[in-house]
């Protein structure tokens, strides 16, 4: 080994002791007649002092660059008093140079690391082996690895087994797009890339084997949506034999000791709500429940009123009419009004209604706002009461189709919490339960809401009947308004399987065809089972504080899907593609 220690661990307790550091150059600095030197690795910094009375030594440290590959021998000492650097983790001593031996020489980098400095994303990831060297990078990957170790050893602890699935199969539905890979040897043909394990995991479960985990690379092919990722990992789990409870109760205890081993954080119990009253006091199936706001339903005292805006949505059995009341939002100007009404018209929805209550005492007189003319007083009175508005008060209003309002007094409410700073704690988990089994489709067909696999909470036959009101045994893990994980109880029986299928659409020939096998194992002794899946990358953000899950995967994709490091996707030579007996269509000339 080169190295006696690493840079970030060298402190006090070394004072006089000889140590021999390998790293890079971080920053170099000549000090009328010492040199300087920061010397960098994965661990932190450590800076060390040539004097000029080692000549040699000294000549050579006066030659290296920003980001040398160096070798350094030496002797710790204790910094002067005033010298101490707080900021550094072996700021409180200093290395002073013996030898000095230059591994590789660099060119100047592209970006400087030495601080903070405003580079480009795309730069950043052009040259990503250079930019993981900055401290903060090596930060959010070394917790990342503490973050899976911690998730291992607990699934170890609790019996899970860690197996392999395969990368090449046929395609899993989870709502995305696939990416494809043709077959040499079947020409015409294409494996899938998983965009989950589920239908493996279930085999597994099919074979016997209980408990079962992976950190497992997933692959969807997404329309450009904030913040995905083409590939990402998951930390999938499979059981037999527990029902939702239990397995809530693992995988809740699972991240509950993950904050207390890396942020000594205490999560405490995690409450549990359906997704109806997560819907409707929140607009949303991932609730933050930080966020104090909440909306109230006001359609009941709508239906009446010579305001189209509100009765249309407020008698329509799919419309939603709801409040939002802001504590003190009465003072905000016109122009964030405004702001805010450009913001929802985001999720679609055509304007937003307000009242600035400033004097509920002088009854309307009191009230501000284009729209209290067209609602009788008496009904608005109990709208007031309802929210529990009082002076200095805003209540914005949404009218429309049950999702859009939903969705766009919910974002609203996430956008108010920020920029008001209403957030009332730092961690709020939460498990979101009781989905429905289907969701409408704009044509009338049913799409699964989490996937064909998910048991309902009731018999075929009642499924059969009325397929739109079933729930499903499904169950969300959220924190902080994320999503962290979801999962639910599967379908082991055959007949229930083919009922799904058949709601959605699924040919009995085309069953067959795309998962026969699937069928097939639940004919030889499947026994019940469920699981869920993690998003690894996005629990890494949250733990870490990252503002994107690029930030904590060492090698992301750009947002439209390539890498612009080492240029993929790339071309390839037609010799590649007649093998793979794949024609390119010529492609459209630009006019
Ligand atoms: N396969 C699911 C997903 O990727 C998770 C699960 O149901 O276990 O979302």
């Amino acid at each position: 080994m080169m190295r006696t220690h690493y840079c970030g661990q060298l402190n006090e307790t070394l004072a006089d002791q000889e140590v021999t550091l390998c790293g890079w150059v971080h920053r170099r600095r000549d000090h009328g007649g010492v040199i300087f030197l920061d010397i960098r690795d994965r661990e932190g910094l450590a800076q060390v002092v040539f004097d000029p009375d080692r000549e040699e030594t000294f000549a050579l440290a006066d030659r290296v660059r920003s980001e040398y590959v160096v070798k350094v021998r030496g002797k710790v000492r204790l910094r002067p008093a005033g010298a101490v650097n707080p900021n550094m983790a072996s700021g409180a001593i200093e290395v002073l140079g013996y030898e000095l031996e230059v591994l590789n020489q660099a060119e100047t980098p592209p970006f400087p690391l030495d601080e903070y400095s405003d580079v480009g994303e795309e730069t950043r990831l052009r040259y990503r082996f250079i930019d993981l060297r900055r401290p903060e990078m090596a930060a959010k990957l070394k917790l990342r690895s503490r973050i899976t170790s911690s998730i291992r050893r607990y699934l170890d602890d609790n019996g899970f087994l860690d197996v392999e699935t395969p990368i090449l199969t046929r395609a899993t539905p989870e709502g995305a797009r696939d990416y494809l890979v043709p077959s040499r040897t079947h020409p015409g043909s294409f494996f899938a890339l998983p965009q989950s394990p589920q239908l493996f995991k279930q085999l597994l479960m099919v074979s016997g084997f209980d408990r079962y985990y992976q950190i497992a690379k997933c692959f969807r092919d997404e329309d450009l949506r904030a913040d995905r990722q083409p590939e990402f990992t998951q930390i999938d789990i499979e059981t037999s034999f527990l029902d939702e409870q239990d397995i809530m109760g693992l995988t809740e205890g699972m991240i509950r000791g993950l904050f207390k081993e890396v942020l000594d954080v205490e999560l405490g119990d995690f409450p549990h709500m359906s997704f109806e009253e997560a819907m409707r006091r929140y607009g949303s199936d991932k609730p933050d429940l930080r966020n104090p706001l909440e909306l109230v339903d006001v359609a009941d005292q709508l239906t009446e009123v010579d305001f189209k805006v509100f009765s249309g949505p407020a008698s329509d059995p799919k419309g939603r009419v709801a409040a939002l009341r802001v504590p003190g939002g009465a003072a905000m100007p016109r122009k964030q009004i405004d702001d805010y009404t450009k913001f929802v018209g985001i999720y679609g929805a055509k304007g937003l209604a307000y009242i600035k209550v400033n004097e509920r005492a002088k009854g309307v007189e009191g009230l501000q706002s284009p729209i209290v003319k067209f609602i009788p007083e008496a009904n608005l009175e109990i709208i007031l009461d309802r929210v529990g508005a009082v002076d200095g008060d805003i209540v914005f209003f949404g009218a429309d189709k049950a999702k859009i309002v939903s969705e766009a007094l919910g974002a609203l409410r996430i956008r108010l919490g920020h920029d008001l700073e209403l957030l009332t704690c730092e961690w709020a988990p939460l498990w979101v339960v009781d989905f429905p089994m289907f969701e409408e489709n704009d044509d009338g067909s049913l799409s699964a809401l989490h996937h064909p696999f998910t048991a309902p909470k009731c018999t075929p036959e009642e499924l059969q009947a009325n397929p739109g009101a079933a729930l499903s045994r499904a169950y969300d893990m959220v924190l902080n308004g994320t999503e962290l994980g979801g999962g639910s109880i599967r379908i082991h029986r055959k007949e229930m399987q083919q009922t799904v299928f058949d709601i959605l659409g699924i040919s009995a020939e085309e069953q067959q065809e795309k998962f026969g096998f699937l069928l097939d194992a639940l004919k030889y002794g499947a026994p019940p089972h469920g699981g869920l899946a993690f998003g690894l990358d996005r629990l890494v953000m949250l733990v870490t504080g990252a503002q994107s899950i690029r930030e904590v995967i060492a090698f992301p994709k750009t947002q439209s899907a390539a890498c612009v490091m080492t240029q993929a996707p790339g071309a390839v030579d037609a010799k590649a593609l007649r093998e793979l007996n794949i024609r390119l269509r010529e492609q459209p000339k630009v006019e």
